[in-house]
């Protein structure tokens, strides 16, 4: 079967957040492609399993405004989201004492119902562009870094990261740096 670019590029993807894991000597969750579940993707906690629906996220990329990272419907975004509840479970004694800290920033997503999602959600952005978030929500990245002891393996500058970024998005990561929330 040919695999198509979408596939190849969540295998980068997935490589990458498990090089991720595995620089930080975390364990490593069942992770499949299943585009029959009802959503982007999902945690099976009990299972220790992601899955990760491609059909759904090519369809949400093209919808998307902002197509550069770190966009949460990606499957890069989607994967480390996931695998944010993977950690926030091996974790949960630490990550809950750390609440109060980590919710004394403006949010860094438009997703952030608990304190659960907000913590995915920088998870996400600290595994593909940890300077960005430790710039504009230093206090998440502290919960990454100090309080999980977590290491980013993306060592570039956010600007690196994000090539060439076309004016609007440069606006917005600018806005969002100055207090506003990421993909509103
Ligand atoms: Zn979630």
């Amino acid at each position: 079967m040919e695999r198509t670019q979408k596939q190849l590029s969540f295998r980068s993807e997935l490589d990458f957040c498990i090089g991720f894991l595995k620089a930080n000597h975390l364990p490593i969750p069942k992770i499949d492609r299943n585009d029959s579940i009802d959503a982007l993707g999902k945690w099976y906690g009990r299972r220790k399993r992601i899955c990760i629906n491609m059909k759904k996220i090519s369809k949400a990329i093209r919808t998307f405004r902002v197509a550069e990272m770190p966009d949460r419907r990606s499957a890069g975004g989607v994967l480390a989201h996931k695998i944010g509840h993977f950690i926030f479970d091996l974790r949960k004694k630490s990550l809950l004492q750390c609440a109060n800290l980590a919710l004394r920033e403006p949010g860094s997503s438009s997703y952030e119902p608990t304190l659960l999602e907000a913590i995915c959600e920088a998870f996400m952005l600290f595994v593909w562009n940890p300077e960005l978030l430790r710039v504009g929500r230093p206090k998440r990245y502290d919960v990454m870094t100090v309080v999980l002891c977590l290491k980013p393996i993306e060592t570039r500058s956010w600007r690196e990261v994000i090539v060439d970024p076309p004016l609007h998005i440069q606006q917005f990561i600018q806005r969002w740096i100055e207090g506003n929330r990421f993909n509103d």
